[in-house]
């Protein structure tokens, strides 16, 4: 029988569970042959309500998920296609979106993606003209476009797996925005702490969040659990001591150390169900179809017991922050709000005051002073002549050394504390954290801190880091590129003005935020 995941999601007796298919680059031979056949078994199976593909996986290329998808979805179960910024801009999103809608493929999740790997002749140019959050807006604005006004249905990514509060709170700040702007669901990334999983949990019933979560359950092998554990999957934890127990598992025999693989998978799918997840997104599974059967029968088995096997879910490292404080019952966390500690370093505090103070006297749309800014603004660009170039050589000296600015004329600096997008996050986010970074630093470039991270330090100096859940940045405007940002932001040339689209419909709150605040109060 053919499965909807739409309708499946919407009965609320019936626990999703999804797969995940991972296609190689090539178009046909084995890989191919091997996603076919797991689709086709997981339709005979009945208990999968989709399968989900992933696009162009760690950044390497592979076959394209609409054409794969396509062909799973003729043979009758449902696919969620993976949709990421790394590989195209905003129009190739666009004629990728109208490619699925003709296709009659509807199911998105969408990502960030991964940083660019290696293709024909090298590396790529990792694009990130929009993050997640963009193009939930922009998928959001598709449906509206057309007759079929709920035609795409867009899940998101969390990764409930941060070790440290600032990477916790902007992973749960920019899930917020992700919800605001139209997410239908939300798929974790994977860890083994039954605490942190629960953490999402208490996040969305604590912020009355009503959005259907699924954890991810992975089938860990001694590979796969090295390379998680080396960092190198971002969003993905898998403690020292799981390898070590998997490599312990594995050791006398093949045999013993799977099915405790399978027995681990199926414990930890059924605790995420005993936890209020609406399902599971099973991964890891590429040979045979007959280990997602065996994990689903051995969940269907001990789910009654879930509580019992909470205690083998606990590979929390010794620094893990936690937004809630531990319950000392149980192994799971209590409702109540763990102490903020985190602290910006005195170069931050002075350097966010500063650029705060100028920013808030010079380039607010409420100064007083606002009309005689732009009076200036315009006779500066309409001349174009010497002075214009003079006040931009100025703006761009002083940026620079500020913030390593590169003159993009549409600044969106305000949005993660006063640091610069451009320079200071190497996907040029705007709307929140990627889920890679590793204890507080960046995915790319392990010897930096996350801008995101170092932006939650810094609002947190005025008390203001729910910013980063309620202000929605609209994807950068590269006509301006080279521009003076001062002078385009004061003649409303810049993202800010509502003649950009997508501004336009964030401003009439089409898809921006609901000016709501992040509760930090006991979960009633
Ligand atoms: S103008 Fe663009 S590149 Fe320059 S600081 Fe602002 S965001 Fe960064």
């Amino acid at each position: 029988m053919s499965r909807n995941f739409r309708s499946d999601l919407s009965d609320p007796d019936r626990f999703i569970i999804t797969m995940e298919l991972v296609p190689k680059a090539e178009s046909t031979g084995r890989s191919i042959n091997t996603v076919l056949e797991f689709s086709k078994q997981a339709l005979n199976d009945g208990r999968l309500s989709a399968v989900s593909i992933t696009d162009n996986p760690g950044g390497n290329p592979s076959l394209s998920p609409d054409v794969l998808g396509k062909e799973i979805l003729d043979s009758g179960i449902d696919v969620i296609v993976h949709v990421t910024c790394r590989d195209m801009n905003r129009m190739g999103i666009e004629s990728r979106a109208l490619q699925l809608r003709r296709m009659g493929m509807n199911n998105i999740l969408a990502l960030t993606g991964d940083y660019s790997g290696k293709g024909f002749g090298g590396q790529g140019a990792p694009v990130f003209d929009l993050d997640s959050v963009n193009l939930l807006c922009f998928f959001n604005m598709m449906n509206q476009k057309s007759e079929d006004s709920d035609h795409f249905f867009k899940g998101c990514a969390v990764s409930p797996f941060k070790w440290t509060e600032p990477e916790c709170y902007a992973q749960y700040y920019k899930l917020r925005k992700k919800i605001s702007t139209g997410a239908d669901f939300i798929i974790t990334q994977l860890g083994y702490d039954a605490r942190k999983y629960y953490e999402l949990i208490q996040f969305l019933k604590n912020n009355d969040l009503k959005i259907p979560a699924l954890a991810s359950v992975y089938l860990l092998t001694p590979r796969v659990a090295r390379v998680m554990n080396s960092g190198r999957i971002p969003g993905t934890v898998v403690s020292k001591e799981l390898y070590m127990k998997i490599l312990e598992e594995w050791k006398s025999d093949k045999r013993t150390g799977y099915f405790a693989s399978v027995d681990r998978a199926a414990k930890l799918a059924a605790i995420c169900k005993g936890l209020g997840y609406r399902g599971i997104h099973i991964g890891g599974i590429h040979r045979n179809f007959k280990t997602v059967k065996r994990i689903l029968d051995r969940m269907a088995e001990i789910e009654n017991s879930w509580q019992d096997f909470l205690k083998e879910f606990d590979y929390s490292q010794p620094d893990h922050y936690y937004m809630y404080e531990k319950n000392k019952q149980s192994a799971l966390s209590s409702d109540i709000l763990a102490p903020k500690n985190s602290k910006a370093t005195s170069f931050h505090k002075l350097h966010f005051k500063f650029l705060h103070s100028i920013h808030n006297s010079l380039f607010s749309i409420n100064t007083p002073h606002a009309a005689i800014y732009k009076k200036i603004s315009r006779q500066l660009y309409q001349n174009s002549g010497i002075v214009y170039h003079l006040v931009k050589f100025f703006e761009d000296v002083l940026k620079k050394i500020l913030l390593n600015c590169q003159q993009c004329g549409d600044c969106g600096i305000e949005y993660p504390g006063f640091l610069c997008p451009e320079s200071g996050c190497p996907k040029h986010m705007r709307n929140g954290a990627c889920g890679g970074s590793r204890k507080g630093k960046c995915e790319v470039y392990p010897d930096r801190f996350c801008i995101w991270y170092l932006a939650y330090q810094r609002f947190a100096l005025i008390e203001k880091t729910e910013n980063m859940a309620t202000a929605c940045a609209p994807p950068r405007m590269w006509e301006l590129n080279k521009t003076s940002s001062w002078i385009n932001f004061h003649l409303g040339r810049d993202h800010h003005t509502k003649l950009c689209s997508i501004a336009g419909a964030c401003n009439t709150g089409l898809c921006s935020p609901k000016k709501q605040t992040v509760k930090t109060d006991r979960i009633k």
